[in-house]
């Protein structure tokens, strides 16, 4: 008997050929893929010949959406989220309608009808932290900083934390997240820095909070793409 299936894809973070043979093979066998965009996915699917039908899943979508997705699981659909890039979930959309998927679905989840698989891969906290050379069998990942509230309790948390620290960065607050890290970490804390990871301009840096800082103010025409910052323990 058919069951239901809802897979979790993860995707590259930049370079195509950081696909998983298993991620083309679920994608190109489930009845629907749910894409963050089906724009920026769509270039993906094509790249590997995946014609599988999209529908776009991201944190606005609407009740209706959701009732779709849940009615195709209870017709033993199987179904994958992506996003754009990376793993679905972390730092992305996703968590919402798993979580909703243990609530409403938990008796066919027991009995197993319904599976709810995870497919590994590229994702952008873990490729840094594995070329950091910073302790990570131990580490906290913030995400992305709030903008405003709450923002100077994290940069006190990790000038504390004697765990390695990892967050997301965009290019237009990176400056002022280094010099955060140096006002509350004080000099000599050693960061790592990931800038466009397996892209073209892929670049790492690592040093101490305030030779970092001055790298990127010597040289602002690097503060384009996507980065990583990695923070040491104490
Ligand atoms: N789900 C993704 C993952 O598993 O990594 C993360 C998505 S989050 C919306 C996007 C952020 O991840 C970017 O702003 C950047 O901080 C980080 N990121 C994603 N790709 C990256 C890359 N190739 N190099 C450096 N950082 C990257």
């Amino acid at each position: 008997m058919e069951k239901a299936e809802f897979y979790l894809v993860a995707t590259p973070i930049g370079n195509m050929s950081d696909m998983t043979f298993r991620a083309v093979e679920i994608l190109k066998g489930v009845d629907l893929i749910l894409a963050e965009d089906t724009r920026v996915s769509g270039k993906l699917l094509k790249h590997y010949g995946i014609e599988t039908k999209m529908a776009s899943y991201n944190s606005h979508s609407s009740e209706k959406t959701k009732e779709y997705i849940f009615s195709l699981l209870e017709d033993n659909k199987k179904i994958a989220l992506i996003s754009d890039a990376g793993t679905p979930t972390i730092s992305d959309p996703g968590v919402k309608i798993v979580s909703q998927l243990y609530e409403n679905f938990s008796d066919q989840i027991k009995a197993g009808f319904l599976k709810i698989i995870p497919v590994p891969g590229a994702s952008a906290v873990l490729s840094a932290l594995s070329v950091s050379g910073l302790p990570a069998s131990e580490f906290v990942f913030y995400g992305f900083l709030p903008h405003k509230k709450g923002r100077q309790t994290i940069f006190k948390e990790i000038a504390g934390n004697n765990k390695t620290s990892v967050f997301y960065e965009s290019p237009n607050r990176l400056e002022k997240a280094l010099k955060s890290l140096l006002e509350f970490c004080g000099v000599g804390r050693k960061v790592f820095v990931a800038r466009e990871l397996t892209k073209l301009y892929e670049e790492h840096l690592f040093g101490t909070v305030e030779e970092v800082l001055e790298f990127f103010q010597k040289n602002p025409q690097k503060i384009r793409g996507e980065f990583v910052i990695v923070i040491e323990g104490i």
